[in-house]
């Protein structure tokens, strides 16, 4: 409805005839890829950005750094699918349910905080090769597996810079 001259790709998250098939099919086509990189390809997934995948990662338990054949790509998929949709016009987003600046996410940009569920600090590590890796959060206990070594210094702040 947002969106009258510009009809959106059956692959947008946000799309109303979205076809999760076609994007699983099209992630499974590359079983070796860590998911967290994987999900960034806009030939089989348009609608996400990273704040979304780190959030929807850390929901499902996945690692991002997990190979696309290790994880359950559908249901990681149904989860971004909740995200986007619940905050579809938005310009705050929110996946934790709240609103208050510092509280509005599970890892994004709270690295070396308490894990919301572990209590476990939440770690950051950049994926992919640059110039076209970024910064993953994660929590190294909910989200088990191999990863890089946690970056020392990373954002610790409200990813949304409002005086609210
Ligand atoms: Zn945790």
């Amino acid at each position: 409805m947002s969106e009258p001259n510009s009809p959106l790709s059956n692959k947008n998250l946000l799309a109303g005839d979205f076809d999760g098939d076609a994007v699983v099919a099209c992630l499974s086509a590359h079983p070796d890829r860590e998911i967290g990189a994987a999900l960034h390809d806009k030939n089989c997934i348009q609608g996400v950005d990273n704040i979304l995948i780190c959030e929807a990662l850390y929901v499902n338990k996945t690692s991002p750094w997990a190979k696309v054949d290790e994880v359950e790509v559908t249901e990681i998929l149904n989860t971004l699918r909740g995200i986007a949709i619940a905050n579809r016009g938005l310009e705050l987003i929110s996946t934790t349910g709240t609103r208050r600046a510092g509280h509005e996410f599970y890892v994004h940009a709270r690295a070396h905080a308490n894990c919301r569920r572990c209590r476990g600090k939440i770690a950051a590590a950049m994926q992919g090769t640059k110039p076209n890796d970024r910064i993953m959060y994660f929590c190294p206990t909910c989200q088990p597996g191999e990863h890089p070594q946690p970056l020392e210094r990373a954002a610790r702040r409200p990813a949304s810079q409002t005086s609210r």
